[in-house]
């Protein structure tokens, strides 16, 4: 079968790769049918994730459809079409009992990272039962690819863990796919305001379409500013930092009003000034984590009632042998206005 593989920092190749078999009875072997491009793999290949190794399959989300089973795996059958949770679960370990899947003794994010991954034909997935969503027949494919990743990562780690609440006014940083997977998640607890900042005005513009009351662009106008007038100067009640740089968290630590909360989702590869010395005395929450991905149950059901349309975040499509020309739309997301890219096999 071919597969993507890494080959070291900025290398990548579409190649001939063994099959993967059935190692332990609770795995299932996957044939994809449609993969994603996230901006993780774009760290991966930077070389900022030291612990994928060379070799490795890249990618964690898909959509795709059951070849063969362990023979301890129950609820998944051979021929289920099924979503691909980018957190593998084993269900039993200390952190599974308390439903911190994201930090699984046995799974965790694993995909794409310490095991080959989903931007293949095949791939192998460990604790199964666990691990995949059978996905109901009528549910558009493209929507519940949204459903491995994204989705509930801005629903879990933006949304729930900010405690967006009625009537609240919030921010979110940053318009990529997480961003806008926040904006659209935040909605079902219907805030009453929200802004999204950006640095790109497509991206905000997109933000609009998908909900937001207020767009702001950094770079020619001045965040602070209109988020007082906005406010009374009191400042957001949640903000949703969805980049992972040094300006956006303090973005975040410059708006956010007493008793607010500032849930970080972004990916930080550098450290950032933690502003204390006005912070110390505004009673806020500052949260951080990695998606457990326990809400992608109820997402599916909000995208099969059509409560929520995570497809609209699907700008590009390649088919799956295309996949190094993918790379290369996504690793110029601003130019080529784009935000996720679907795989079809
Ligand atoms: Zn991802
Ligand atoms: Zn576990």
């Amino acid at each position: 079968m071919k597969a993507l593989v890494y080959h070291g920092a900025g290398k990548k190749r579409w190649e001939e790769k063994a099959p993967p078999q059935l190692v332990e009875p609770t795995d299932a072997i996957v044939r994809i049918v449609k993969t994603t491009i996230c901006g993780t793999d774009l760290h991966i290949l930077k070389g900022d994730v030291p612990t994928v190794g060379q070799g490795r399959t890249l990618g964690h989300e898909g959509i795709g459809i059951v070849e063969s089973i362990g023979e301890s795996v129950r609820n998944i059958k051979v021929g289920d079409k099924v979503i691909i949770s980018c957190i593998t679960v084993c269900g039993s370990c200390s952190y599974c009992k308390r439903q911190l899947y994201a930090h699984c003794k046995d799974g965790g994010w694993i995909l794409g990272h310490k095991i080959d991954g989903t931007q293949a034909e095949k791939v192998r997935i460990p604790h199964a039962d666990n691990s995949l969503h059978r996905l109901p027949g009528g549910v558009d494919e493209e929507a519940a690819l949204m459903l491995s990743d994204i989705l509930p990562t801005g629903l879990e780690i933006g949304v729930i863990n900010g405690r967006v609440q009625p009537g609240q006014t919030i921010a979110l940083i940053g318009a990529g796919p997480v961003g806008l997977s926040a904006l659209l998640a935040s909605q079902f607890y219907s805030p009453a305001h929200i802004i999204m900042i950006d640095t790109d005005d497509n991206r905000l513009s997109v933000a609009r379409q998908f909900g937001a009351n207020t767009v702001i662009n950094p770079t020619k106008q001045n965040v602070v500013e209109i988020i007082n007038k906005l406010t009374d100067g009191i400042g957001v009640d949640v903000a949703i930092e969805c980049v992972g740089i040094p300006a956006t968290f303090k973005i975040c630590q410059d708006i956010i009003a007493a008793g607010g909360f500032i849930a970080n989702v972004g990916v930080h590869g550098k450290s950032v000034d933690l502003h204390l010395e006005s912070l110390w005395i505004k009673n806020i929450t500052i949260t951080t984590g990695l998606v457990n991905t326990s809400s992608t149950p109820m997402l599916l059901k909000s995208v099969q009632s059509g409560k929520i349309a995570p497809e609209k975040l699907v700008t590009h499509h390649y088919p799956l042998s295309e996949i190094e020309a993918a790379y290369e739309v996504f690793g110029n997301a601003a130019q080529e206005k784009a935000l996720k890219i679907v795989l079809s096999a």
